[in-house]
């Protein structure tokens, strides 16, 4: 089976996994997106509105920004995966409670083993818990830490950078280093 349609299956059985919690307040079911051969895996915190009308992640402004700092490290959307620590929108946008992230946290540990990057960048305190616990974002942004058989690289939430122009900057400045560390990983 291909990485695509081992996705492909995966999604399937994600629709129809009625014990997922925030599955009832929800449109659509965001299971993620891009390259399935990707080396590169983004995993950001949750649907926002646009997000669970379309079914697909990073569609609203965050996403918009997104794309142009992935722009910055010389990426493009279409050469990389996204995917959320979880598939269904938080009611108003609140965030994910511990217990929704370990429901959904079982499918996105079947995401990356099917997909196995090489590279996973957080995007937000919720998915760069998953695998840098006990650090603060603000001290760790931007830089790259091995974790297992990844090489994980937490950025702050592009909301964040949306909200404070701070925050945007030192982001800017992270997926431009980014581009530098890329470079010296064979990937
Ligand atoms: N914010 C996220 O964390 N994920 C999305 O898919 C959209 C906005």
């Amino acid at each position: 089976m291909t990485k695509y349609e081992a996705l492909h299956k995966l999604k399937d059985k994600m629709e129809k996994d009625d014990s997922l919690p925030l599955k009832k307040g929800a449109t659509k079911l965001v299971f993620g997106i891009g390259n399935t051969e990707a080396k590169i895996l983004c995993v950001g915190e949750g649907p926002g509105r646009t997000e669970d009308q379309q079914g697909l992640p990073f569609v609203g402004q965050a996403g918009k920004l997104l794309d142009k700092l992935l722009l910055l490290a010389g990426l493009e959307r279409k050469k990389v995966f996204i995917t959320n620590v979880v598939h269904h929108r938080p009611p108003e946008n609140r965030d994910p409670l511990p217990g929704e992230i370990e429901a959904y946290g079982k499918y996105l540990d079947q995401i990356i083993a099917i997909i196995k990057p090489k590279v996973i960048i957080t995007l937000g305190r919720f998915s760069m818990a998953k695998f840098l616990p006990n650090v603060f974002i603000s001290g760790v942004h931007g830089k790259k830490f091995e974790v297992g058989r990844f090489i994980v690289i937490p950025m702050y939430h592009p909301a964040a950078s949306l909200r404070n122009g701070n925050i945007l900057r030192e982001e800017q400045k992270d997926f431009l280093q980014l581009k530098d560390i890329l470079s010296t990983i064979k990937l």
